[in-house]
């Protein structure tokens, strides 16, 4: 490793920082969430070392494994993947927030299986806004019906809205993606959901994503380098 994750978690901090002000926004507004998906617990420990607290995950397994062996840490973990609905019970029980809920079946059962004993399962609802594009998320046209029901569930707190454009150079693409969410939430707030989250932005887009509103970033490559997953030649 050429650079140490303290160091690369400093600089993002820089961008996010900077952003933030560009923004015109208040310093602090913007949480980072490390995402350690492919990366070792001990890659987490390290970050956790330089003060990160908030982690995120896809991989229902990954989760499980880094989550038990780092459970004296006080880690907050997101679970940003996609969720299928025979593996939401781990998910239920050791995430403090879950990103991807693209459809009430999976919000039902999270909310079932959240262990009386926890706080409310913190949920974004995620949402495709690159239609064709992208297959992930709900259609913005059945955000309003889905944030209702998602908002009756008592095992959930509905907090906001996520998504993953599709991969762009083009700037301008970027920020109509990241303001279709940002509008969304918008919509919902005149529908009587004020909702105080905007998880987007990535290690290639967060400045945009920040400059078009978000609260959250999930940035993974930039902190922890390239990552290798397990099918691929190392
Ligand atoms: C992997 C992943 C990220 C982080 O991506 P980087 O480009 O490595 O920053 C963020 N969000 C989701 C949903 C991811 O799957």
């Amino acid at each position: 490793m050429s650079e140490s994750i303290a160091q690369a978690l400093n600089a993002v901090r820089e961008i996010i920082g900077t952003a933030t002000r560009q923004a015109g926004r208040p310093d602090g507004s913007v949480a980072l969430v490390a995402v350690s998906k492919t990366f070792p617990a001990g890659a987490v420990r390290e970050a956790w070392q330089a003060g990160q607290r908030a982690f995120g995950e896809n991989y229902v397994q990954e989760l499980q494994a880094k989550a038990t062996e780092l459970v004296d840490m006080g880690i907050e973990w997101h679970f940003i993947g996609p969720l299928q609905s025979n593996k939401t019970r781990s998910v239920a029980e050791l995430a403090h927030w879950v990103h991807s809920v693209d459809r009430l079946k999976i919000a039902e059962r999270l909310s079932a299986q959240r262990p009386a004993a926890l706080p409310p399962l913190n949920v974004l609802i995620q949402v495709n806004v690159s239609g064709e594009l992208s297959k992930s998320g709900c259609r913005p046209d059945e955000v309003v019906e889905l944030a209702r029901a998602v908002a009756a569930l008592p095992g959930l707190a509905l907090r906001g809205l996520m998504c993953i454009p599709e991969p762009s150079q083009d700037e301008t693409v970027l920020l109509a993606r990241f303001g279709v969410l940002a509008g969304l939430r918008e919509r919902l707030a005149a529908e009587g959901m004020a909702l105080d989250v905007l998880s987007m932005g990535m290690s290639s887009d967060l400045s945009l994503a920040i400059r078009a509103g978000a609260t959250h970033v999930r940035v993974g490559s930039a902190i922890f380098g390239n990552r290798h997953y397990s099918s691929d030649p190392v």
